[in-house]
């Protein structure tokens, strides 16, 4: 018996549309848009399931060995497609494009829990005096990067799970980064040494929140928490980057696994 279509209410759509950043994951199309003679906005797009609603003959014959989900009408199985990407998925129905598709909505859906734990997890006002002073580093600054830096920690801890450009980015903050924020830090310390190691086991905490949401993929840990401490301070992501990368050498998250 076919499995009925739901009907999805205007707060599951407003999902549904958000987690795109308002454009088709596949074409990147945008999926509302002002009509030329009104000026009112249209909705251009559908709800598509991910794995179909009642394969047809030629998408079950694809789909042989794949379960279908639990709920093949939960919103985990669903996106927003605009409709020419959405007939063509359902009609010229092809497994890798399943399998893409499923990796977009799965980012999505990572990207939305990270986000919806942004303002439950506070981080110390010292933070801004050391995001400000790695924004206000001056060229020549950079020029040298210190040379007391020993980088065999941060290469054992990103030895596993990272992609090899995500590693490249951390190890390079650290080199660069990691002595000038560490004398920040015992600076600041100076003066509230309270605040300073609260604000360690804050970054520390969000890492192991991160990591319980997207166990398998540092490289999301990492970015979730600097998008956690830029959205928090106001301050600029890459700013952010860079004491992200200065706290994954004391962070357990990124010991090595057996
Ligand atoms: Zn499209």
């Amino acid at each position: 018996m076919a499995t009925a279509r739901k009907d999805y209410g205007d707060n599951e759509h407003s999902i549904l549309y958000a987690e795109t950043n308002g454009c088709c994951p596949l074409c990147l199309k945008p999926i509302l848009f002002r009509k030329p003679n009104s000026g009112r906005l249209s909705k251009g797009y559908e709800v598509a399931h991910i794995y179909p609603l009642n394969p047809t003959l030629a998408q079950a014959t694809a789909l042989v060995g794949r379960a279908p989900p639990t709920n093949v009408n939960a919103l985990e199985n669903v996106v927003a497609l605009c409709p020419t990407c959405h007939t063509r998925y359902d009609t010229d129905f092809q497994l890798e494009e399943m399998d893409k598709l499923s990796g977009i909505k799965n980012r999505f859906l990572a990207n939305a829990r990270a986000n919806a734990t942004i303002s439950d997890y506070m981080i110390e006002d010292e933070v801004y005096a050391i995001l400000d002073s790695i924004s206000s580093l001056a060229g020549d600054d950079l020029d040298v990067p210190p040379t007391s830096f020993d980088a065999t920690t941060v290469d054992k801890k990103l030895r596993t799970g990272m992609s090899p450009l995500q590693r490249l980015e951390i190890k390079t903050y650290a080199v660069n980064f990691y002595v000038r924020i560490r004398d920040q830090i015992r600076m600041l310390e100076q003066n509230d040494q309270v605040a300073i190691r609260m604000l360690q086991n804050q970054v520390n905490t969000y890492y192991l929140a991160m990591q319980q949401q997207s166990p398998d993929n540092k490289d999301a840990i990492f970015n979730f928490v600097a998008q956690w401490i830029s959205t928090r301070t106001g301050r600029p992501l890459l700013a952010a980057k860079v004491l992200t990368s200065f706290f994954v050498q004391n962070c357990e998250v990124f010991d090595a696994g057996p």
